[in-house]
């Protein structure tokens, strides 16, 4: 066992797998978390989804955890019991001018070596969806959809049965170095760490900026989902996705674990990463949108849900390269702090970074092991 100490800060999914993990090899494992309980913000704000893999660039530190992470949380939850289930998914061509999107999306994901891919047409999407209007789709068969909150329970308990220690309610103010120890001031009092892992979601660059690092802004990016009504649960066997946004996967319908219907997210930058509640968009708007994949829909099958907030490292008017990724959002950042080498950061871990979880959480103790 390795004796140094180690803080992890933000208990979101991506914190409390990297606890889990680290615990296996460090003695004193701390995960620090401002909220009163884990994974109250983005983590449990999400779609639920174990994606493919087939939207991110090749070689990006995205597709290489999300392959990864849907093969290994696929074990993870069968080995501890968390809700998921194996549904595969279709992505939606509503007509025959978004053929050729479809089929670049399909040329990306064989790229990255997502398994079982295939464009297929109107009535092999009928036979198993038959409420859903395409034209054709992209069938992704190593699409799933986990349960999210269980998830972040069960890597938690994990962590805490490994000897981890978890402080709630404890947020991170300001970090100092003395020696060769960080001292970290946080809102329930003062203690010395040798290694730092900023795992703070939509907060890391103000984490990183209390260390010095000041080249990050996280720029919040709201998504908004719609319930659709109980009655209607044959209306969707498994995920329904239209084409991708320039700024996100669009707006989907998905089957949850529990049997919910949801329909969203929507994406919009917003001004406050605190946000969740102001200006919500009406159902009228989730009704244009849902009709598309769904012409059935009714505007009283639709009540608002809830909403999560995407950690984007790219600016609402950013320069997009659009060569590299249909969803030009940028990589995720695993990095090294440029002045203190005991201090790892994490930015810009928006989706798929609940499938991507575990993945990470390799990658990032595979590094503080190293320093
Ligand atoms: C609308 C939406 C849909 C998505 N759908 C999917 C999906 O279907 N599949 C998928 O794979 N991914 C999806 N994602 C992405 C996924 O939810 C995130 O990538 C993932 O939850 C990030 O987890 P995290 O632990 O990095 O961040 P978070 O969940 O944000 O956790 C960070 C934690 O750090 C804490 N914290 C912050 N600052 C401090 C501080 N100073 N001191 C102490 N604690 C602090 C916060 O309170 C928080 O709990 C979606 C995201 C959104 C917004």
């Amino acid at each position: 066992m390795d004796s140094r100490t180690l803080v992890i800060v933000g208990a979101g999914v991506v914190g409390c797998a990297i606890a889990a993990e680290a615990a296996t090899l460090f003695s004193d494992v701390y995960l620090l978390e401002s909220r009163p309980r884990p994974g109250m913000l983005t983590s449990t704000r999400n779609s639920g989804v174990l994606h493919s893999g087939i939207y991110y660039a090749h070689n990006s530190r995205k597709a290489f955890h999300c392959l990864r992470g849907n093969r290994w949380l696929r074990e993870f939850c069968r080995r501890y019991n968390v809700p998921w289930r194996d549904t595969g998914k279709f992505v939606v061509a509503q007509d025959a001018s978004q053929l050729a999107a479809l089929e670049q999306l399909l040329q990306r994901g064989q790229h990255n070596d997502v398994p079982g891919l295939e464009i297929v047409d109107q009535a092999a999407v009928s036979r198993r969806e038959p409420h859903i209007r395409a034209h054709a789709a992209l069938w992704v068969p190593s699409a799933a959809i986990v349960n999210a909150e269980s998830l972040i329970k069960t890597l938690l308990r994990l962590a805490q049965d490994r000897g981890a220690a978890f402080a709630p309610q404890t947020r991170l103010l300001a970090v100092e170095t003395r020696r060769d120890r960080l001292h970290l001031h946080t809102s329930t009092g003062d203690f010395e760490t040798d290694l730092l892992v900023n795992a703070a979601g939509l907060y890391a660059d103000e984490v990183a900026r209390m260390c010095g690092e000041e080249r990050y802004t996280v720029y919040p990016v709201r998504g908004e989902y719609c319930h659709v009504h109980r009655r209607h649960l044959d209306w969707l066997r498994g995920l329904v996705y239209p084409l991708p946004t320039p700024l996100s996967l669009g707006i989907h319908l998905t089957r949850t674990v529990e049997d919910a219907l949801l329909l969203g997210p929507t994406a919009r930058y917003i001004l406050s990463k605190e946000d969740y509640e102001q200006d919500l968009l009406p159902p009228e708007f989730f009704l244009a949108e849902g009709r598309h994949l769904l012409p059935d829909l009714q505007l009283d099958d639709l009540t608002l849900a809830y909403t999560g907030i995407r950690p984007k490292l790219i600016p609402e008017h950013g320069t997009h390269d659009h060569s590299s990724s249909p969803v030009p959002s940028g990589d995720f950042i695993v990095e090294r702090d440029l002045r203190h080498r005991s201090v790892i950061h994490l930015l810009g871990i928006e989706s798929p970074g609940l499938t991507a979880c575990t993945s990470l959480a390799r990658e990032v103790v595979e590094l503080v092991v190293e320093t």
